[in-house]
């Protein structure tokens, strides 16, 4: 696999190219991006659900439980999620996700095959063992859930327990995603998350020797306090406890929708310059220790299942980031979980008292979604090659639609020009090719195709693409 720029590379980020693109920008988990999202004609959006259920080549399905349940607050959290003091409140939420399943299995046909769950949050290991594994009991009795489906699940190390570990293992879950962020106890304590290496070490030895082999952590770079010494020092650590995949995410800054962010300021956040250089050097670590890049923020070694999707054309890229299962309709249940089936996206309540009310009444607790248009999945399509394999072949790309890609996307083309010319991306033969410089850039270049960006009005509505 080709290997991306990288810190000693002399082809390294020009700083005025870091200037000029660090702009605000969606992230493209969905498209089109979800400040778009509106009322939906909930007959048109059930109808679009029951018509995947005659599908002839049904791909299957993915499940996402969202559980929004913190013990405390970090104050980088971009996650839709609530302090709750006990776990035992969670009770209710637990009924109404059971219930929530049921409501849409009543549309969705239970038997088609379930090929993926996910829980995330908030912290699903907040839950007590008990509710687990009735909250786990249920799906497993509702839906198809297929011998081979990949299941995984959220950690929280500060919470996790052995007795909660095993209700997942009992229930078959095979790959755990532990929120690592930063080994540096100093960077946690600012950010409002204790969490000490041991705690870590414990859990992934617990589950190695439950045979659990899948392994995801999750970092963050971008926060107060972090210097590329601590970071790369974090990064050996990672690499020592050698989980299958990496997820390292620049840090978002939007207090503008998360207030509490606010308080990371005065704590000064490191610059667009810092944030790559702590990028860059952390990518080089990785590859070195024989991970290979996945996208824009990912990294797994050659055997885990995210780098085979890579070659094998199925990598994803949705709400939970970059996954496999590409074409697998995504069904989320949860306070603000958002589901993606076929050419829907449906957002369900996010305030608690009005998901709990709308399940409790017994109808799907949808607040807003999106119903795609032949352009939005057109886009949506080729923005998901961008961001998976950074390129884009426009003949495969129109016989999927049956257009004539290159022609029709000839504006969006010409808008790529300056993109060229800086040497983010190349076209020849039909098919543009993402610049190993331009793979930092891939929001900036996939924001060429977005036909809604120039109606956010230059509103503060997304993150810095650096
Ligand atoms: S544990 Fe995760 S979801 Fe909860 S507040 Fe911290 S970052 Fe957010």
């Amino acid at each position: 696999m080709k290997r991306p720029v990288s810190s000693q590379d002399p082809r390294r980020i020009p700083e005025q190219l870091r200037r000029k693109y660090d702009v605000r920008g969606p992230r493209y988990t969905s498209y089109p991006p979800a400040n778009h999202f509106g009322p939906v004609d909930e007959q048109e959006l059930l109808r679009r659900w029951r018509a995947r259920n005659e599908l002839a080549d049904d791909p299957g399905l993915s499940l996402y439980l969202h559980i929004p349940f913190c013990r405390r607050r970090c104050l980088f959290c971009g996650c839709h999620t609530f302090v709750a003091k006990n776990a035992g409140q969670a009770g209710r939420y637990v009924s109404a996700l059971i219930a929530e399943m049921k409501l849409a299995a009543g549309i969705i046909d239970p038997a088609r095959p379930l090929r993926q769950i996910a829980l995330g949050g908030g912290t699903p290991n907040f839950l007590e063992a008990g509710e687990l594994d009735r909250l786990l009991r249920a799906l497993h009795d509702t839906w198809a859930v297929q011998a081979d489906a990949e299941k995984s699940v959220e950690i929280n190390p500060r919470t996790a327990t052995e007795e909660k570990l095993e209700v997942f293992l009992e229930h078959g879950f095979n790959r755990f995603s532990l929120g690592i962020q930063d080994f540096d106890p100093e960077v946690l304590r600012a950010v409002r998350r204790d969490q000490g290496l041991m705690e870590v070490e414990e859990v992934v030895s617990h589950l190695r020797g439950r045979g659990v082999d899948l392994l995801n952590f999750d970092l963050i770079y971008g926060l107060p306090g972090q210097e590329l010494a601590g970071c790369l020092a974090t990064a050996d650590k990672v690499i020592e406890l050698r989980p299958t995949r990496i997820a390292l995410y620049s840090y978002a800054h939007v207090p503008w929708i998360h207030g509490h962010q606010r308080a990371l300021e005065k704590l000064g956040l490191p610059g667009a310059e810092a944030k790559a250089e702590i990028f860059l050097a952390l990518m080089d670590r990785f590859l070195a220790a024989g991970y290979l890049p996945i996208g824009m923020d990912h990294f797994a070694l050659p055997e885990d299942s995210l780098a085979r999707a890579l070659q094998a054309g199925t990598l994803r890229r949705n709400f939970m980031g970059y996954t496999t299962g590409r074409g697998l309709d995504l069904l989320a249940c949860g306070a603000s979980a958002i589901s993606a089936v076929g050419s829907t996206y449906a957002q369900d309540e996010k305030p608690l008292p009005a998901y709990l009310e709308g399940v409790e009444a017994g109808r799907l607790p949808v607040f807003r979604g999106f119903l795609l248009d032949r352009d939005d999945e057109i886009r949506r399509e080729l923005l998901l090659e961008l961001f998976c394999n950074f390129r884009l072949d426009l003949r495969a790309l129109g016989q999927r639609f049956d257009i004539d890609a290159t022609a029709y996307l000839a504006g969006d083309i010409e808008r790529l020009d300056p993109l060229v010319r800086d040497g983010l991306v190349e076209i020849h033969d039909e098919t543009i090719h993402v610049t190993d410089i331009g793979r930092f850039f891939i929001r900036n270049i996939c924001m060429t195709f977005d036909r809604y960006l120039e109606t956010d009005g230059g509103k503060r509505v997304y993150s810095r693409t650096i």
